[in-house]
């Protein structure tokens, strides 16, 4: 018998989540300096860490050898403060992928089953299968979430159903009528509903989700958000869910006790009140997203108009993205295939800053011209 039959069949049914190529793996394979590439392939705030949070950061050293405090206390009391909800509403996680594996820890296992739409955020698809859930995928309206298609394939056995708003890969945004209507309809359900976040703090405040008075509408409800994106802690782990106490309960007797470390706890505590950071990080961003349409209009590139600190583009209408992937990795230029998100004919290009946004429409340019 071979090692891996030990393990449970969904467990070696998992494909493997493909990250972003390093900068380090691409200098040594093309042999570039690392200081001539340019990575906009993870969705990273290209302004780097914002100053509170580094001095939360050297402050918080004296303390590295004792463990962090296990409950957050300072983090959920400042997030619980800056959300309007109690502190028993939040659960901290090492990222909001930690949080969405916790949600498939407490409501999934063998004989339950969870929705998510085609092309939504690929770790949907993972935490359902390791938890041994069925995956239920359906099908997609414009590369965004058809939230009727997702509703009609809810079953008695679903307990998890993911919406990303907006969602990675596409950027694309629900309506919030439309959303609010198809929670009301999940309330009725045996399954609890994860809207997830993760870009919020890119959107205009006028256009988000009025999604934390939802809490109160809708038991079922677990809101997830980041400090990897807008707040540029990714390299930290950090990410938190809101929701009602009796959920938030469940998430914590699955979650370890010491999930978020110390540095973590203290940068995002910091970074919550540098609203001068995430400000510029917006600015940042609303600008870099014109630049790269500006830039695939003139190139005659079609992309999928997105909500957040990214965009996808169709670089190979009826063909295969890969080759200009290749192409823009030897000039340089790490951006992010979507192939396994069923968009072959696309790449998603984070917004960088406005040198490096032009460094990769540059280069796409040569690489077209030149077919
Ligand atoms: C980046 C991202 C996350 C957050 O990841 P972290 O684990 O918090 O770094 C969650 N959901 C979506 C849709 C994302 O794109």
């Amino acid at each position: 018998m071979s090692l891996s039959e030990l393990s449970p069949h969904y467990v070696r049914a998992i494909a493997p989540y493909q990250p972003g190529k390093p900068i380090s793996e691409l200098a040594r394979e093309m042999g570039l300096n690392e200081a001539d590439i340019v990575k906009l392939a993870s969705n990273e705030n290209p302004l780097g860490i914002g100053s509170r949070a580094k001095q939360a950061i050297t402050d918080a050293m004296a303390e590295i050898a004792l463990y962090p405090d296990g409950n957050g206390y300072a983090l959920k009391s400042a997030l619980a403060a800056r959300l309007d909800v109690g502190l028993d509403q939040i659960v901290l996680g090492n990222g909001s992928n930690d949080v969405l594996d916790l949600v498939a820890r407490a409501f999934l296992a063998p004989g339950t089953s969870a929705v998510y739409s085609r092309h939504a955020f690929a770790v949907y698809p993972l935490a359902t299968q390791a938890a041994g859930a069925i995956g239920i995928e359906a099908p997609a309206k414009d590369f965004g979430h058809d939230l009727d298609a997702m509703l009609a394939r809810v079953k008695s056995h679903t307990r998890v159903v993911w919406i990303a708003n907006p969602n990675n890969p596409t950027g694309t945004l629900l309506d919030n009528g439309a959303l609010h209507a198809a929670l009301a309809a999940l309330s009725r359900t045996e399954a609890v509903v994860v809207l997830d976040e993760a870009y919020v703090e890119y959107m205009d405040p006028a256009r988000r989700a009025p999604s934390l008075q939802w809490l109160e509408e809708f038991p079922n409800l677990i809101l997830t958000r980041t400090f990897s994106k807008a707040y540029g802690l990714a390299g930290l782990r950090v990410g938190y869910a809101a929701c009602r106490p009796e959920v938030a309960d469940l998430l914590n007797r699955v979650r370890q006790p010491f999930n978020v470390n110390s540095l973590a706890l203290a940068a995002a505590t910091a970074a919550l009140d540098d609203a001068e950071f995430l400000d510029r990080t917006k600015r940042l961003n609303d600008d870099g997203m014109a630049q790269f349409t500006e830039g695939f209009r003139g190139l005659g590139l079609e992309w999928i108009p997105s909500a957040g600190n990214f965009v996808a583009v169709r670089v190979a209408p009826g063909g295969d993205a890969g080759p200009v992937f290749q192409a823009l990795l030897r000039k340089g230029v790490i951006v992010r295939p979507v192939a396994n998100y069923a968009m072959p004919e696309y790449l998603r290009v984070s917004i960088g800053l406005p040198e490096q946004n032009a460094r990769c429409l540059a280069a796409l340019g040569e690489i077209l011209g030149a077919k």
